[in-house]
């Protein structure tokens, strides 16, 4: 994905505060810029579920170029800030969670 290096400011995590996770793809931004975006990731294009629960954090600016990119599979991914590692959610969190929509 062609990104202008001048956007990736709006995705990058403007306050150490209040961020969370992307659960699918790991990006980190502030509640603020999540909200800003209506929930919607940048990179999944869709509404996800984001967690405060993340563990590390690693910031991407080359994802094409980066062997760190690569090796958490987030080559295709914007620049941006990303969790090392998020939790899964399990068949029965996922379920309640539906159920209570
Ligand atoms: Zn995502």
């Amino acid at each position: 994905m062609a990104l202008l290096l001048r956007d990736v400011g709006k995705y990058v995590p403007t306050d150490l505060k209040n961020q969370s996770a992307c659960m699918n793809c790991k990006l980190i931004m502030n509640e603020g810029q999540w909200s800003r975006l209506h929930g919607r990731c940048p990179n999944c294009r869709s509404e996800v579920e984001t967690t405060q629960d993340y563990v590390g954090m690693i910031s991407l600016m080359m994802p094409q170029e980066s062997w760190v990119a690569k090796w958490n599979d987030i080559r295709n991914c914007i620049p941006g800030v990303y969790a090392i590692n998020v939790p899964q959610l399990n068949e029965e969190e996922m379920t309640a969670k539906s159920n209570t929509r």
